[in-house]
């Protein structure tokens, strides 16, 4: 299915929600409790960034805004968002979000806007940023359930942990098969599934996952692959590449595409149009609305829930927007050194700040895992199409 055709499938999911009763409430940030809104009753829905969104806000931002929330702002004004029940804010994040989520007070006061603070760093010797970002879950819960009249509910919090885990437990396993083999499942097919499942996450987004885990199931069967993916899976959540065993015939190239806020669907259709590409080429991607979704551990039913989901949010492999650099750098040496990766694709979102001071630190990564990289800054329109396919077909032609 083309881009396109995704993105209007998943709007399409949404309107028939909205007009079955749903309460939807959107978020931006990709790191959210989940489990949280479904415990009160609501449908979360990740609002991305879309290709067709028309500008003419300019003036309405910031100049350090970058371009993704541009287009988030644009299609806002454009009218060209569904009613939503509320939309949730990052807060401690970036300049850019934080700007956007004053100007949208401002300008759209019938929306209703929460918010979600996030603490400064992932690490910490006690479990002071654990407990400060569940104090903060704690305050939305009270939000919702005030303003909403939505109480949290036990039993739909329980649920909703086994949902999302099946959504996660599923999409690790399409993404380790695919470092395995990329050519078991197509790229696009996989982050066509998570973002599905992130726009809309029902049941029928989950059957859609259960049916192409089960078919990649057979096929690595027949391959005699399932042991090898079970390691890369185990891998990539626990950071120890001991026990990582891939097949002897790997097709080569093999690239990663690294970057934050960038959609991966995006880059599967851009991927897609370039000349020397082929499926087996693109093993493995490192971004905020994919891999590092899905590569989350779930809370624990057995703790406090609170606790419990600032656990699992701040388990998200990390953001260019918080401390701890290091062991980002550390984590991507992982990946690069241990899955037989020779090239790497670094994405800058066009104007991102956060992405631009990280992006020097990865190629010194690549560099001392002696993989090859390239940086392409990019927006959601992909304004600068014809010279990012030149860019990247020269680069796979280096790679050989
Ligand atoms: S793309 Fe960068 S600057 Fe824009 S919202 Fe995301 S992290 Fe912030």
């Amino acid at each position: 299915m083309s881009y396109e055709g995704v993105i209007e499938q998943s709007a399409a999911g949404l309107k028939e929600l909205v007009e079955s009763g749903e309460e939807i409430i959107g978020y931006i940030y990709p790191h959210v409790p989940l489990e949280l809104f479904m415990a009160h009753g609501f449908t979360p829905s990740l609002i991305r960034a879309l290709p067709g969104a028309s500008s003419g806000y300019e003036e309405s931002l910031q100049t350090f805004a970058c371009a993704y929330i541009r287009n988030l702002y644009s299609q806002r004004a454009n009218g060209q968002f569904l009613t939503l029940s509320g939309l949730l804010f990052p807060a401690n994040t970036c300049d850019s979000l934080q700007n956007l989520s004053d100007i949208w007070r401002v300008r759209f006061h019938d929306d209703k806007v929460l918010r979600l603070t996030y603490p400064v760093t992932r690490y910490s010797q006690d479990e002071s940023t654990t407990k400060f970002l569940a104090e903060e879950i704690r305050l939305l819960s009270e939000k919702l359930s005030r303003d909403y009249n939505r109480p949290f509910l036990a039993e739909s919090y329980e649920s909703a942990i086994d949902l999302v885990q099946e959504f996660r437990k599923g999409t690790q396993f399409l993404y380790s098969a695919r470092v395995v083999n990329p050519r078991i499942i197509s790229y696009s097919e996989v982050v066509r599934l998570v973002r599905t499942f992130l726009s809309i996450p029902t049941m029928s987004s989950i059957s859609d996952i259960r049916e192409a885990v089960s078919t990649v199931q057979v096929a690595a069967d027949e391959l005699g692959l399932l042991d090898s993916i079970e390691s890369v899976r185990h891998a990539i959540l626990s950071g120890d590449y001991s026990g990582v065993r891939l097949p002897e015939e790997l097709e080569t190239p093999r690239i990663v595409i690294a970057g934050g806020m960038v959609e991966p669907q995006a880059i599967a259709a851009l991927m897609h149009e370039i000349p020397n590409f082929s499926e087996s080429t693109l093993v493995l991607d490192n971004l905020s609305f994919g891999f590092k979704v899905v590569f989350t551990i779930p809370p624990s039913k057995a703790d406090d829930p609170f606790m419990a989901m600032a656990k699992s949010v701040l388990s998200a492999p990390g953001e260019p927007t918080h401390e701890g650099l290091s062991y980002r750098m550390g984590a991507m040496k992982g990946l690069l050194k241990n899955l037989s990766i020779q090239g790497l694709i670094v994405c800058e979102q066009s104007f991102c700040d956060p992405d631009q001071f990280e992006a020097p630190s990865i190629e010194k990564a690549a560099c001392e895992s002696d993989v090859k990289s390239i940086r392409i800054p990019l927006d959601p329109e992909f304004s600068d199409r014809g010279r990012i396919e030149t860019r990247i077909q020269s680069f796979l032609e280096t790679l050989g």
